[in-house]
């Protein structure tokens, strides 16, 4: 089975300044491993808020540098390493926020670098396995030309998008996917370069198509009710299971329905 957790839906600069939703990313957990994913701004408050424990982690996913993915990624580290204490766990993350660029340092310090058992940097169609988990990185079309999406494949698989507009192609590396996790900013009628709409996650979600599709990472045009609308249209138009995600929803995909139960 596994679950995933939604500790904060919300993504974009104005989002994050001022927590109409949370910015915390989300959890999977499936065969013994429980990842946190994209810990942005807030990840620690909206965990305890939720119920979530950042102790349990055994690893920790950062898609790319931006503030609203990576601001908390140092004291999730404090976490997982039970306060820096017992070296465990693992860090993945691209070249920009382990190793730093030439315009910019790295995103995490080095001291936090050092403390999980594993720090791995990885870039576009590399493999990290751990346990039972093989975690593959996905190349995106962001702002940010090193960022990341990821296919999580255990007993389920899941495909997360990370930040970035659909490009041709990118089905490919979702195409075996039950879940798919999707960075959707804005509505259909509002592009925005290097980043994803509800038109374009429907294309995605078209040409993968997934058991269940999950809209989340909204910015302001989403909110009070607009990425449930967006889900909707999708589901109609494709004829696949899309849900917007909330904050403290969990998706259990060993309930019946094979879909999930929702916790508010
Ligand atoms: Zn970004």
């Amino acid at each position: 089975m596994a679950l995933l957790r939604f500790l904060g839906v919300g993504g974009g600069r104005f989002v994050t300044i001022s927590q109409p939703v949370g910015t915390a990313g989300w959890v999977l957990e499936m065969d013994g491993e429980v990842i946190q994913i994209d810990p942005g701004p807030g990840t620690l408050v909206r965990a305890k808020q939720h119920g979530f424990d950042p102790k349990r982690l055994t690893g920790i996913v950062v898609s790319h540098g931006h503030p609203d993915h990576c601001t908390d990624a140092e004291v999730v580290i404090e976490a997982m390493t039970l306060g820096a204490k017992r070296k465990r766990g693992f860090l993945l993350s691209n070249k920009d926020v382990i190793s730093g660029t030439e315009r910019e340092p790295q995103r995490i310090s080095p001291y936090h670098l050092s403390l999980p058992e594993i720090t791995k940097e990885i870039a576009p169609e590399e493999t990290f396995n751990t346990g039972k988990i093989s975690i593959t990185a996905v190349r995106t079309k962001h702002r940010d030309e090193n960022a990341l999406g990821f296919v999580f494949k255990g007993k389920e698989t899941i495909g997360y998008t990370g930040d970035g507009e659909y490009y041709s192609g990118q089905e490919k590396s979702f195409r075996d996917c039950d879940i798919l996790v999707l960075n959707c900013l804005r509505p259909r009628d509002d592009p925005w370069p290097n980043h994803m709409n509800a038109a374009q996650a429907k294309t995605l979600i078209e040409k993968t198509t997934p058991r269940l599709a999950v809209l989340q990472h909204f910015g302001m045009k989403m909110l009070f009710g607009r990425a449930e609308r967006e889900a909707e249209w999708i589901e109609k138009e494709t004829g696949i299971k899309t849900l917007a995600a909330r904050d403290g929803m969990v998706i259990d995909t060993e309930k019946p329905s094979g879909l999930g139960r929702f916790i508010q």
